[in-house]
């Protein structure tokens, strides 16, 4: 009753050929995949759909069908396929924090148009305790099948008994599948257990080199490969610290070289001038099996044969350090090295169950890293379990003490599928939980004639029981200031200067925040409290209320709103103030080198001229990459910072002025032209590249002439 009523309204409003509609869908037996992204202020969600690739190359052979699966990315594209026809009788889409919303709209609307459509959801974006399923499942009903934990043969097994049933949905759930959940219409709930994973990964046919995702190889998506799945760690957090995931299952080296070598060759077929060049690995832990130095080994020859990847994103290994940087040596700088703590305070670790993880060998990676000269990087979550503004400050202090040349903090986002999530973990932590927008998961898209406004919207916990919300301000405040003055090593000689001198630079970065309200950097810094603040609403429904309205919406696509605040302030710092920058390092550096009883009368003129040497070579790098910049400075900078052994600044002065070269090498300004063109050249779009690119490698070169 409820399915004609609605149809019929939807005709008034849509103006679609109803009876043909319904005939079509009742005889199609079409099955189509979606794992979609928001596309409108920069494609968001930027990998290759290789999980639903996967899903479709397994579906078909199981089940011998002849008509191929098709993929849809893109909500374009998708839309364009409904509207013209024919419709498919499933429609499945993976659900992921970043793109539920978009694909239940989607979803739903279809559903009114034609009841007779199956849609089937799945992914790790599902609550695991059964009363907050219900609430999901109920919350949704357009949902008819929910494919829990691994896709592939979950949802062959759906689609036999849907074809065996003659669509016949009802009887279907009636049969309790395993993996399936779902509600039928006298209202019982099925949330039967899952189906033991695959041991042997190679069953499921490579979506790569069958050529189905030829399409997606576009210049704008990364290409992503998986070489196991699971994780032998059960962090509460993550949807991995499951148990049900805490096998680690594998492809073979055979398989994973073959798509590599597919996709490398891809790449080196389709690539234009402004495309992008580099590689999603989605593994938990890269490099801490023996495989991933033959996919090493494999990616180094496709890097020689045809220059790809450029870059690797990926988590490596959190032990068998030794491994994790053989593999990060075999690919020469494409790959920084994760060590990824999340916490260093016992308290938290035992709180989040990651107490079996090594934080000393984590830390000893950041060393080991420095010591080879591979990038690496650690990860830190802020307002975990028993989480504090000490434990916070103390862990970043340890990370960058132990060498990493980068710290990410993140803030702790309560995701569907983790422990942490459930209503239990909530309460016992005490957390206060907020509502933003993800960034850049919004738009404005059109079906069928209608306009639906749409964002993803992400909850946060930005107090809990041991870190009240005015501490959590402070610690986003130092994350800021970490983000500019010691990520990327924007001022990498003074650094050198604080390590041979032994001085803290945590210490030096502590005095910074101290300084800061006194420099026109505090504009910035402000700015940047206010925009924490005002991002977070106390109500999901007021939150969607405001950005369903077109205005609204409009100010996230145009980037006034739903920005990643951190880089977004970091950048407007770096491309805008970096005199400010320079004058703050100075005078704070100073007082760090005199209370530790270094007073030479040189200092003054030597921090001057080092620091300026440091902001030609980032200066204005994304306005002007063509032009050569010419300076003079009585020190050899590039031995000071590049040579060991050097330590004292005196030993690389000299009377009479080198002549300094600074310019962009023809491989970055390639790199810069092709990132603008993917991110755009805004503020925005400049955070954006600085969180993907190796920043450094956006410095100028120089020589001495
Ligand atoms: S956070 Fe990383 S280490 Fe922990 S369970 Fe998830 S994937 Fe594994």
């Amino acid at each position: 009753m409820r399915a004609a009523t609605v149809f019929r309204v939807s005709l008034v409003v849509c103006n679609v050929p109803s009876e043909a509609s319904e005939k079509a869908i009742l005889m199609s037996k079409q099955i189509w995949l979606c794992d979609l992204t928001y596309t409108q202020q920069t494609v968001a969600a930027d990998t290759i759909p290789m999980a639903i690739g996967c899903i479709a190359e397994y579906t078909e052979k199981h089940l011998g069908l002849t008509s191929k699966i098709p993929l849809f990315k893109y909500p374009e594209e998708l839309i364009k396929q409904l509207e013209n026809g024919p419709i498919p009788r499933i429609l499945g889409f993976s659900n992921y924090v970043w793109n539920f919303s978009l694909s239940y709209e989607i979803a739903k609307f279809m559903k009114l148009m034609a009841p007779q459509m199956i849609i089937v959801f799945g992914g790790p974006n599902y609550p695991i305790q059964d009363e907050e399923r219900q609430e999901f499942l109920a919350k949704h009903p357009d949902i008819d099948f929910y494919v829990v934990g691994e896709g592939e043969a979950a949802f062959a097994n759906l689609v036999e008994a849907l074809l065996e049933n003659n669509f016949y949905v009802d009887a279907v759930k009636n049969l309790a599948l395993p993996s399936i959940h779902c509600i039928n219409s006298s209202g019982e709930r099925f949330f039967t257990s899952k189906l033991e994973r695959m041991v042997t990964l190679d069953e499921i046919p490579s979506p790569y080199t069958s050529g189905r995702l030829d399409k997606f190889f576009d210049g704008k998506l990364m290409p992503l490969i998986q070489t196991n799945r699971g994780c032998p760690f059960s962090c509460t957090f993550c949807v991995e610290g499951d148990e049900y995931y805490s096998k680690v299952r594998k492809f073979s080296t055979e398989r994973v070289n073959a798509d590599v070598e597919y996709i490398g060759n891809q790449m080196h077929l389709t690539r234009g001038p402004n495309a992008r060049n580099d590689l999603f690995i989605a593994d938990s832990n890269f490099g801490m099996y023996p495989g991933d130095i033959d996919t090493s080994k494999a990616l180094r020859s496709t890097r020689q044969r045809y220059k790809w990847p450029e870059y690797i994103n990926v988590a490596t290994g959190k032990n068998k350090k030794e491994r994790v940087i053989e593999a990060a040596e075999l690919l020469e700088g494409a790959l920084r090295l994760s060590g990824s703590v999340q916490s260093l305070d016992p308290k938290v670790l035992s709180n989040i169950r990651r107490d079996n993880i090594s934080v000393e060998q984590l830390v000893d990676l950041g060393l080991h890293a420095k010591r080879v000269g591979v990038n690496s990087y650690s990860e830190i979550i802020l307002g975990l379990p028993g989480d504090s503004k000490d434990a916070h400050f103390n862990t970043i202090s340890q990370i960058i003490q132990a060498g990493f040349n980068i710290v990410l903090p993140w803030q702790l986002m309560l995701i569907n599928g983790s422990e942490l999530a459930t209503k239990n973990s909530r309460e016992k932590h005490q957390m206060d939980v907020r509502y933003r927008i993800f960034p850049r998961c919004f738009g404005s898209y059109q079906l069928f004639g209608k306009t639906f406004n749409i964002a993803e919207i992400e909850e946060v916990c930005v107090a809990n029981s041991t870190l009240p919300f005015e501490d959590y301000l402070e610690c986003r405040r130092l994350n800021l200031f970490v983000a500019i003055f010691y990520n990327d090593s924007i001022f990498s000689g003074l650094l050198k200067l604080f390590r041979s001198l032994k001085i803290s630079i945590f210490d030096w970065i502590l005095l910074l925040l101290e300084k800061s309200p006194y420099s026109s950097l505090d504009e910035i810094i402000q700015d940047f409290l206010e925009a924490t603040r005002n991002e977070l609403w106390l109500s999901r429904t007021d939150l969607e209320n405001f950005y369903r309205s077109p205005e609204n919406i409009q100010r996230y696509i145009n980037g006034e709103l739903g920005k990643n605040n951190l880089f977004y302030f970091r950048t407007l710092a770096i491309t805008q103030h970096i005199n400010t920058l320079k004058s703050l390092a100075k005078d704070s550096a100073l007082v760090m080198l005199q209370k530790a009883g270094h007073n030479s009368p040189e200092l003054d003129g030597f921090l001057e001229e080092l620091l300026e040497y440091h902001s030609m070579r980032i200066r204005d790098v994304f306005v002007d990459s063509n032009s050569e910049l010419i300076a003079k400075f009585h020190y050899d900078f590039l031995m000071f910072e590049n040579d060991a052994t050097v330590v004292d600044f005196s030993d690389v002065h000299s009377e009479t002025p080198y002549v300094y070269h600074f310019s962009h090498s023809d491989e970055q300004k390639n790199l810069i032209r092709r990132n603008l063109a993917v991110h755009g050249s805004d503020s925005v779009g400049i955070a954006r590249i600085l969180s993907r690119v190796f920043v450094k490698k956006l410095y100028r070169d120089v020589e001495i002439a």
